[in-house]
């Protein structure tokens, strides 16, 4: 950029602005940028209020959205920054297809992946109508080659289509504990050269989990068929499953009777999927846009700013409503679809940081108490939005029958209006901690797209060890290497205390911050539970476990060190 276009007019870190001109950016034909964070935030902001019919309105509430995003307090999922106000139009982070037992519809699903890809989209899907492998096929009078073959179908789709200079595409693949092929599928990415482009997730039952508990058969079921197979033991399935998370984190389990216990258009179809990172269920043909609150931008003298946080989530429900008008959908089943139910997902980010400005460690009880409140106050705040919404434009359409179309029930614009999404780049765009994770260190090296490194200190620590009169040169360096600063002797006690990482505190603690943000969350809540590589397999187990027990919709797992293709790793160990 130029002088008279000067590039950094909102003061943003040097890493958003590697990451908004690698990708957010216009650029022209010779990959220059064409804009500045300023003109992004206008052009996103213009489109999505652009939706208002009311000429007063509209400018009023332009003004609002970019204030919001140009102050960090609020950012929408990466496609609506990218592709808002431009010729792609396709704003949703979020899609599951449908992958029925045929070769069309199996070519089919694989299209419409790359035409979402294309546009910055993820997408998940459940193989389990697909008949196993060596089942009959009758047109062919030949075998089946089973989900698990076409699985790397999509894989290798993916691989080809570079998504059109945004970013390489993201999938996600269920299969039901009791397919015939289960086994397979638990160790299909054994060989970490494989199914690179998935996420794999054993969808379980609860009849499946209660087998596990009593250590009882039950049985696998050929799609095609409906006939029982045969009968697996459910505690040897279980261990395999926590075997393989244990070896290279995959696969993670949902829990999909939670999945629909919470579906809110029961009648409209089952939820047989998630999204690629596990937060937002959806129904085939389904896709949901995201945006996220910064909660550290909503403290004042070391407080939280409740009354700026409810307006933020006013306006953000408002702004993730217009996102569905203002939306180019990659298919017109999508369309209809995402339109008839319309659901949106607001999270948090910058919960870690919340936690530091108020001074209270992340392992702490009053940590997770204190995020069932934040999260009902959304929850709470994003329904009356949603139900003022629909006062004045309707509800949802697929409302009647809805889990709210009873006589106590209220109107509702939204089937749901809460997703904790996991906001690897929106928070790095942010300069937040990411979703609801912990610091992941105190220092770090970030490796950003495409190899770059670079090396942190956490702002808010550096600025309280100058501030404490502990600030050295030589000791960001012993943290850097040390990742932590738990052993460090030089650093007060009271400030070790609330700067724990992901690795300081136990997995029970990440699980309990899980199910505690999940409790007022429509949808799901992504989270990773880290552990130390030395950590054991009953270990992984007994997390498993908790997680269903505590109602988690699902979790996911890494030991540290566990790849070898990390995209976070502390200094001196990457
Ligand atoms: P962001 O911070 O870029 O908005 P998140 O990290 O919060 O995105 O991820 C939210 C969802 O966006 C994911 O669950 C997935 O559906 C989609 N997504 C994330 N990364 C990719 C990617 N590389 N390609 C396609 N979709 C993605």
């Amino acid at each position: 950029m130029t002088d008279n276009h000067p590039e950094n007019t909102l003061n943003l870190s040097t890493n958003a602005l590697t990451v908004l001109r690698k990708r957010y950016f216009i650029r022209d034909a010779n990959g220059k940028s064409l804009e500045n964070a300023e003109e992004l935030f206008r052009r996103v902001a213009r489109t999505i209020a652009g939706v208002e019919k009311d000429g007063n309105r509209r400018e009023q509430f332009e003004a609002a959205c970019y204030n919001m995003m140009s102050q960090l307090d609020f950012l929408p999922n990466s496609p609506t920054l990218m592709n808002a106000g431009r010729p792609l139009g396709q704003l949703s982070a979020c899609f599951v297809l449908p992958v029925g037992d045929s070769m069309e519809s199996i070519f089919d699903a694989i299209k419409h992946t790359a035409l979402i890809h294309k546009s910055g989209g993820g997408t998940g899907f459940s193989f389990s109508r697909i008949r196993p492998a060596n089942d009959e096929v009758q047109s062919t009078s030949g075998v089946s080659s089973g989900p698990i073959s076409f699985m790397q179908v999509f894989d290798a789709a993916t691989e080809t289509i570079k998504q059109g200079g945004t970013r390489r595409g993201a999938n996600m693949a269920i299969l039901r504990v009791d397919h015939p092929d289960i086994m397979d599928f638990i160790m299909a990415k054994r060989d970490p050269t494989v199914l690179t482009n998935f996420n794999i997730s054993v969808g379980v039952t609860e009849t499946f989990m209660q087998a596990v508990e009593a250590g009882d058969d039950y049985p696998l079921i050929n799609p095609r068929t409906g006939a029982q197979v045969k009968l697996l033991n459910a505690t040897k399935v279980f261990t395999q499953i926590v075997d393989m998370a244990w070896n290279n984190g995959e696969p993670g389990i949902v829990f999909l009777d939670r999945l629909n216990r919470d579906n809110p258009t029961p009648l409209v179809g089952e939820i047989e999927s998630t999204n690629p990172c596990g937060e937002q269920p959806l129904l085939p043909y389904e896709s949901c846009n995201l945006g996220s609150i910064n909660l550290a931008r909503m403290v004042n003298n070391g407080q939280i700013d409740w009354d700026k946080l409810q307006q933020t989530v006013e306006l953000a429900t408002r702004f993730l409503d217009n996102v569905i008008e203002a939306n180019a959908y990659p298919l017109p089943e999508i369309d209809r679809m995402t339109r008839a139910n319309r659901k949106i997902g607001l999270g948090v980010m910058g919960w870690a940081d919340l936690l530091i400005l108020l001074k209270i460690p992340y392992n702490s009880p009053e940590a997770v108490a204190l995020a069932e409140k934040v999260m009902r106050f959304i929850n709470n705040a994003a329904h009356q939005q949603s139900t003022q919404l629909a006062a004045e434009r309707g509800s949802f359409p697929n409302f009647p029958g809805s889990i709210f179309d009873h006589p106590e029930g209220r109107a509702m614009r939204n089937a749901t209006c809460t997703t904790i999404a996991p906001t690897g780049t929106i928070s790095i765009i942010a300069n937040c901690s990411s979703g609801v994770e912990p610091l992941f260190a105190v220092s770090y090296v970030r490796q950003v797209m495409d190899n770059n490194k670079l090396i942190e200190v956490h702002p808010m620590f550096a600025r309280i060890a100058r501030e404490r009169g502990f600030y050295s040169e030589e000791l960001m360096q012993e943290i850097a290497e040390k990742g932590s600063v738990q052993e460090v002797k030089a650093i007060p006690e009271d400030i070790r205390r609330i700067f724990v990482t992901a690795h300081d505190i136990t997995p029970e603690d990440h699980v309990m911050m899980q199910a505690a943000f999940q409790k007022h969350t429509d949808n799901a809540v992504s989270k990773t539970v880290n552990f130390c590589h030395s950590a054991t397999r009953e270990d992984v187990s007994t997390v498993y476990r908790l997680a269903y027990q505590q109602g988690c919709k699902g979790v996911t797992i890494y030991r540290d060190g566990s790849r070898s293709m990390q995209v976070l790793s502390v200094a001196g160990k990457a």
